[in-house]
């Protein structure tokens, strides 16, 4: 038997801790909970869970400084952190994702869509044994330090460029509808005229800073963006 995950998490909304509780050892995870920041962090510290769920509006330590704490140790910053944002927070999800947080789920969030995520960054963090290096097209990205070059000099991306390229190349190869891309990227399920052009603006500017190997980013008509990736034939 594969031994369980343990998920922490931190939430002072009760409803919402209940059913995220629930529903994750359900899903088969083992599940400890804190209802401010400071328990947050010293649960985190004891404990060492395979990954933290962090609300950001917290009681005492609020979710980011938690999360820059959990990060800037060598004991937990390897610790993947999913942030639980209001929609309307996109100013502290951008310095969120800054702060290393691997992920967010903006509220209100399904139960579904939470889980879909808690498995997906797991999946990732088993592989992250191997370097979080990734190589392609003369393109050279750290994940873990969100440092990118491309021919051997560095590219200065927003934190909304680096989530767009990592979408990008986890993508695989696939296409990614501009919906799906301002899903992932942005944290808005109802795609509008106007914020598909931000992903069409924020594509473009980064295949710009990227340089020749940007050209990698292909625009599939009518359906999207892929990446193509070094090994297709
Ligand atoms: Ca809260």
């Amino acid at each position: 038997m594969k031994p369980r995950h343990k998920i922490l998490l931190v939430e002072d909304e009760k409803n919402i801790a209940k059913v995220v509780l629930y529903n994750l050892e359900r899903e088969g995870y083992q599940v400890i909970t804190a209802r401010d920041g400071e328990e947050g962090l010293a649960k985190a510290r004891k404990e060492l869970p395979d990954l933290v769920i962090l609300d950001l509006m917290l009681p005492k330590t609020d979710g980011l400084e938690v999360c820059r704490q959990l990060k800037s140790d060598p004991k937990t910053a390897r610790i993947p952190i999913i942030m639980l944002t209001a929609k309307t927070q996109e100013a502290d999800r951008v310095v969120g994702l800054e702060m290393g947080a691997d992920d967010y789920v903006a509220k209100p969030f399904s139960v579904r869509e939470l889980a879909a995520r808690v498995k997906a960054v797991l999946r990732r963090g088993q592989s992250s044994e191997a370097p979080t290096l990734w190589k392609g097209w003369e393109i050279e990205v750290d994940w873990d330090r969100r440092k990118v070059k491309s021919k051997k000099k560095l590219v200065e991306l927003t934190p909304k460029e680096f989530e767009l390229l990592k979408v990008l190349v986890e993508a695989s190869g696939r296409v990614l509808s501009r919906e799906m891309l301002l899903e992932k990227v942005w944290g808005y399920d109802q795609a509008s005229e106007i914020q598909s052009r931000t992903v069409d603006l924020h594509i473009s500017q980064l295949r710009q800073k990227l340089g020749t190997p940007g050209k990698q980013i292909l625009t599939v008509t009518g359906a999207g963006y892929r990446f193509r990736m070094p090994d297709e034939e």
